[in-house]
């Protein structure tokens, strides 16, 4: 829209848009509006059904498959107010917890030590999606619960997988961000009902994902909500190099800022294979622009029910946040 579109201008242009049975969203920026119209075959419509209404200024046609999280939308980095916690701003946001929720012991534990460390969200998987159907499957609903306790006795917000369409609605009602696994980037009905609940949404990379593939990914969640409420992360992809577990893929991390407004942070313990490795990674993704990081720790690794093998040690964790810290700054960032 033209710089000094009025609010008529723009309403006629979305009462248009949806009268041809198209869908739309509305950017509201500083500068200009931005009204992004989607929808199946709209490389059909002629750009001059737009034009022609008082107060549009161009009407482009995005080339790129994925719309709504693409930087042609919104110029401007989205942050998104969760609470206390903004992530995609100034702050730093270290996410922290166990792979799987155990215990309430385990995961009280494990929330006391990220609130010390300046973690703002505690994670853990009540429900996991393990390769083998034969590992440990999660706590389901008791895990939820025990998440809930910590959250009320730390004050951290919880971040969680949802493995299935049927427990969107149950998950949603205990988390504070919605976690899509890398296995599930792509199960579209699923990603369809994170959407509708309007929560925000941690969209994990699928491992052979292209960069394209994650974004299309994000615009089903998008497409339901008139405010941005994904956060994208980047935890490894699949090569013929086997030194870890995953590539640790945060060089795509500038191609991603150059195609999308979201928020991302990425995950340097999925990659890592040993706990090890994990500061290290960590540290490389802050030098590199993240806008936060999820990290898992575990009070005894040696026992946990998944992936103990890249948990960091509380003694471990506390000295990597340290360092952390100290990063941080380096990148104007505060945690
Ligand atoms: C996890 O966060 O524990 C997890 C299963 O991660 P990913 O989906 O990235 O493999
Ligand atoms: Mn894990």
């Amino acid at each position: 829209m033209k710089k000094f579109a009025t609010e008529q201008e723009v309403l006629a242009v979305v009462k248009k848009v949806k009268d041809i049975g198209l869908g739309a969203q509305v950017d509201v920026g500083e500068e200009m509006t931005v009204v992004v119209v989607f929808g199946v075959n709209t490389g059909g419509i002629e750009t001059g059904v737009f034009q022609v209404f008082p107060g549009v200024e161009q009407v482009v046609r995005i080339e790129k498959p994925y719309k709504l999280a693409s930087r042609d939308f919104k110029v401007s980095d989205t942050i998104i107010d969760i609470g206390p916690v903004r992530i995609g701003g100034r702050e730093l946001v270290i996410m922290a917890g166990p792979c799987s929720v155990e215990s309430e012991k385990q995961i009280m534990e494990c929330a006391q030590i990220a609130k010390a460390c300046g973690a703002k969200v505690l994670r853990g998987g009540a429900f996991k999606p393990r390769t083998s159907p034969f590992s440990f499957q999660g706590l389901g609903i008791e895990g939820l619960k025990m998440l809930q306790k910590a959250k009320k006795e730390t004050g951290l917000l919880i971040v969680t997988e949802v493995v299935s369409s049927e427990t969107v609605r149950l998950v949603s009602e205990y988390a504070d961000i919605l976690q899509i696994g890398a296995r599930n980037m792509q199960n579209y009905p699923l990603l369809d009902a994170v959407g509708k609940t309007q929560k925000p949404v941690l969209l994990k990379r699928g491992f052979c994902a292209t960069l394209e593939e994650l974004l299309m990914a994000a615009d089903y969640i998008l497409q339901y909500n008139p405010k941005p409420n994904v956060i994208l992360c980047l935890r490894g992809i699949r090569t013929p190099v086997d030194a870890n577990r995953f590539t640790f893929d945060i060089c795509h991390l500038p191609k991603l800022r150059e195609l999308t407004h979201l928020p991302i942070i990425a995950d340097p313990s999925h990659p890592a294979k040993y706990s090890r490795y994990v500061p290290d990674l960590a540290y490389g993704a802050i030098a590199m622009g993240v806008d936060g990081l999820i990290v898992e720790i575990h009070p005894n690794p040696q026992n946990a029910q998944s992936d103990g093998l890249q948990s960091l040690k509380f003694g471990d964790f506390a000295t990597m946040m340290e360092a952390i810290g100290r990063l941080a700054e380096v990148r104007g960032r505060i945690v």
